[in-house]
């Protein structure tokens, strides 16, 4: 089980990498939500979202880099993955569902990995990802199952708790997990009495009810936002946030758009839909957080065509 220790030579490991982002707090939006609300600027990542913490300490760690990495993803995990074996010199492979974002292929392409395009579900390109390791010896990636994938994210809750150990909570967008059970590992450490709140997307509930029923479960995967869309739980992250996660709301997809819309005109932030989750959290929680001090994690700034109004 991902502790603390790893937390912390994890952050060593990125520290010649990436900078500290940015944690700020908007007046206008603090009115609006009606407690101090700190915003951790995720999407000023140089992939646009924060996992690309987890992607350059695996390919750090990983002791036998020439062997090549694969994946399946259609977004944030891709480029992440991509940028660290960018970094380490290691030979990357995306595979990603039929009719993806061209968008999204040129960002992985650019980014000097190989794009490949099979399956029609990310379970399926998955499937083709894991054919394509045992062919060439590639090191499969799992989005979800990396201890290390998991320590590297969890240093972004080091940056805010370091910086705000009087936080009273962190609301974190989940798709997978990793994200929310980095921060508990952190907040069980470093600030015990700081609450991590997780939220999901009501239309993607696998992560909230495998943590509330406490077993991994498959659901039906209908939200449109991105990050958030995963059809059905993982282990690891599942087994942390067991012991760490404090809460876990659902929000439906249109109250997470709101949320987005309002990162735009009171933080002046561009937030992908899964950036502004943690917001909507904190908006749909606001009477039981009324005056006090949170953390929102803008995760990613990768918006589609559609957040964009394009
Ligand atoms: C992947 C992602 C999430 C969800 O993070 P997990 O660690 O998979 O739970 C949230 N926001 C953005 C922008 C993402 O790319």
């Amino acid at each position: 089980m991902t502790t603390i220790t790893d937390v912390l030579r994890a952050k060593r490991l990125l520290a010649p990498y990436l900078p500290e982002t940015p944690m700020w707090s908007y007046p206008v939006l603090d009115a609006v939500a009606g407690a101090e609300v700190c915003v951790k600027h995720e999407n000023a990542q140089p992939t646009g979202a924060f996992k690309v913490r987890g992607g350059i300490v695996l390919l750090s760690r990983m002791t036998d880099r020439e062997r090549g990495v694969v994946t399946a993803s259609t977004g944030n995990h891709a480029q992440s993955l991509a940028y660290g074996a960018r970094i380490f010199g290691a030979a990357c492979t995306v595979v990603m569902p039929e009719n993806p974002n061209p968008g999204k292929v040129a960002a992985v392409e650019a980014l000097g990995a190989r794009v490949v395009i099979a399956g029609e579900s990310m379970v399926e390109a998955f499937e083709h990802a894991r054919g394509l390791a045992e062919e060439h010896g590639f090191r499969l990636v799992s989005p979800g199952d990396e201890p290390d994938l998991l320590a590297g994210v969890g240093t972004l809750y080091l940056e805010i708790l370091t910086r705000r150990p009087d936080l009273d909570a962190i609301f974190v967008p989940v798709g997978s997990g990793t994200g929310a059970a980095g921060a508990s590992v952190v907040a069980r450490a470093l600030a015990p009495r700081c609450k991590v709140i997780a939220v999901q997307s009501a239309q993607a509930p696998a992560a909230h009810d495998s943590w509330q029923l406490g077993e991994l479960v498959h659901r039906p995967m209908k939200t449109r936002i991105d990050g958030l869309a995963t059809g059905s739980a993982f282990a690891i992250p599942q087994e942390v946030m067991r012991a760490g996660l404090d809460d876990f709301l659902l929000l439906d997809d249109d109250v997470i758009d709101q949320a987005r819309r309002l990162m735009l005109t009171h933080a002046h932030t561009l937030a992908e839909g899964a950036g502004a989750a943690a917001l909507a959290g904190v908006l749909a929680r606001r009477e039981e957080y009324a005056g006090k001090k949170v953390a929102v994690v803008c995760t990613g700034g990768n918006a589609s065509p559609r957040e964009l109004g394009m």
